[in-house]
């Protein structure tokens, strides 16, 4: 269920191993929407190149999620990561080696900051494609305009999906084993406020908006154990993502708010700047007000951080005419921006003392200074932009094994039953929203659960031979 990276990898895998396979997708197009095809395509692990030591990732997964990530699935991800790619190489997958340590592996031709349909014909597209027509040449396929809307088991060792096209026809597929691999439920508004913002409409989709948690709620209803409060993979957008197309996926403002404070309209810092771009997206999306947030930062910062490729805000987000504010004078900013003066004075001036003196204790909230370093808001000009919580994924969803099984809430694995890629959980989130990775996540455990099957199909093969004996 669901042909985005995920699906495909477990689907080419199961049908590598000699099974019949077939993956419904709901869209209809033949480059249909999804995640993969808008991924930037960076192969890391918790951003650590693939290739470095299991012992090391496994330590540097544990490590971004504050021990979060459950250890089997943390230990799989670390000692296949390498493997998995390796196996997408042998089946076509090319990649290109980038400027930093974790750009080893990324997907080519590469779709590295790009915008608007800057993914056609690269990276995840180029993926998709190349999938599909091995699916094909190993005499599985992939069916467009299956919108699965139900699972059931009539039977002890058979599924049921139901799948409704867009004409309104439904159809049904039988089969000992289903992979769920439909994305996350990043774009449910109901299931995002249950647990990641009390109003999601003011989060930015930065993302295909077409996993809606459909797999997760029709898994829960045959027992499986969810989690929807782990937040998500995303980062910080200028507000104007919202009405100019120019601004999302990237440049994120990431860089500017790890530099500087973050403050709403009343002047106050309400997260740690210190901790990264993704915890701050989650931070805003929980806060009371997710549209009310403004990164300050001073021209130093601007052209120190600001300025880190091609892409970034300096000069990205001035090309296509994001909000922004400048002035030399505070009083100014603050007003320009709609931001309370006093308040925000005295914000800046805690955020420079700090600094100066080395002693962050008295901030509230507190700010790390690593991974990354604050710098004062001293020179002149003087910036405020507003900005957005974007959400890319979900870290919630399906509980599963190292192998992808779904597990009950009695933690047994429900027989059949799997889920692969950003529509499962136990990996990435928690408090720090620790992000291992999603197209490493889907390509390890899409090919777990294909091996997984393969067994289990061998072994009920045997059983019945032996039986029929
Ligand atoms: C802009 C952007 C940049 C990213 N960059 C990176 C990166 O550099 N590195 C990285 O590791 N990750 C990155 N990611 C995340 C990564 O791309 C995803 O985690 C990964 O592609 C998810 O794959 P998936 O197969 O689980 O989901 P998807 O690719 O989203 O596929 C899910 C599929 O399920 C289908 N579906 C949903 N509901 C149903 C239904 N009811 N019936 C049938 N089909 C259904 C959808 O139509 C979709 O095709 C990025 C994501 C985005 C959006």
């Amino acid at each position: 269920m669901g042909a985005g990276i995920a699906g495909m990898v477990s689907a080419v895998k199961a049908a590598e191993l000699g099974l019949r396979v077939v993956v419904l997708e709901q869209g209809k197009e033949d480059d249909y929407l999804c995640n993969t095809r808008l991924t930037s395509g960076i192969f890391h692990c918790a951003m650590q190149s693939a290739s470095v030591e299991p012992k090391q990732l496994y330590k540097k997964i544990l490590e971004n999620t504050s021990h979060r990530a459950d250890t089997e699935l943390a230990h799989t991800v670390a000692n296949e990561a390498l493997e998995s790619i390796r196996w997408l190489q042998s089946n076509g997958v090319r990649f290109i080696k980038g400027a930093m340590p974790h750009y080893e592996f990324i997907l080519s031709p590469p779709t590295l900051f790009h915008q608007n349909k800057g993914w056609q014909r690269k990276g995840g597209d180029v993926l998709l494609n190349l999938l599909e027509r091995k699916l094909i040449s190993l005499g599985s396929f992939l069916l467009r305009n299956q919108k699965v809307t139900s699972m059931s088991r009539p039977k002890q060792d058979s599924l049921i999906v139901e799948a409704v096209t867009s004409e309104g026809a439904i159809n049904h597929f039988k089969a000992p084993h289903v992979v769920i691999a439909d994305g996350g439920f990043q774009s449910n508004h109901s299931l995002l406020s249950q647990g990641i913002s009390f109003q999601p409409e003011k989060l930015f989709q930065r993302n295909a908006k077409q996993s809606h948690g459909d797999g997760m709620l029709m898994a829960q209803s045959m027992g499986a154990q969810i989690e929807l409060n782990q937040g998500f993979y995303g980062h910080l957008l200028s507000r104007d993502a919202f009405s100019n197309d120019q601004l999302w996926p990237n440049p994120w403002m990431d860089p500017l708010a790890t530099a500087g404070i973050v403050v709403t309209s009343k002047g106050v810092r309400f997260a740690d700047e210190g901790v990264g771009g993704i915890f701050l997206a989650n931070q805003l999306a929980r806060s009371n007000d997710p549209l009310d947030a403004f990164i300050i930062i001073d021209e130093s910062a601007w052209n120190a951080r600001g300025r880190i490729n091609m892409q970034s805000p300096n000069p990205k987000l001035i090309e296509v005419g994001g909000i922004h504010f400048c002035s030399n004078s505070l009083k100014e900013l603050a007003l320009k921006a709609g931001i309370e003066f006093n308040a925000l004075n005295a914000t800046i001036d805690s955020h420079n003392l700090a600094i100066a003196s080395g002693d962050f204790s008295k901030l509230l909230p507190t700010r790390t200074t690593h991974p990354h370093q604050p710098m004062p808001i001293l020179g002149k000009p003087l910036y405020a932009f507003p900005v957005c919580a974007a959400i890319t994924y979900t870290f919630g969803g399906i509980k599963t094994n190292s192998n992808g099984e779904v597990l009950s809430t009695k933690n047994l694995s429900i027989p059949g039953l799997f889920a692969v890629g950003s529509c499962t959980t136990g990996l990435e989130g928690g408090d720090s929203a620790g992000y291992v990775g999603g197209l490493i996540k889907s390509t390890v455990f899409g090919i777990k659960a294909a091996i997984k099957i393969k067994h289990q199909q061998t072994q009920h093969s045997k059983h019945a031979t032996t039986h029929s004996e």
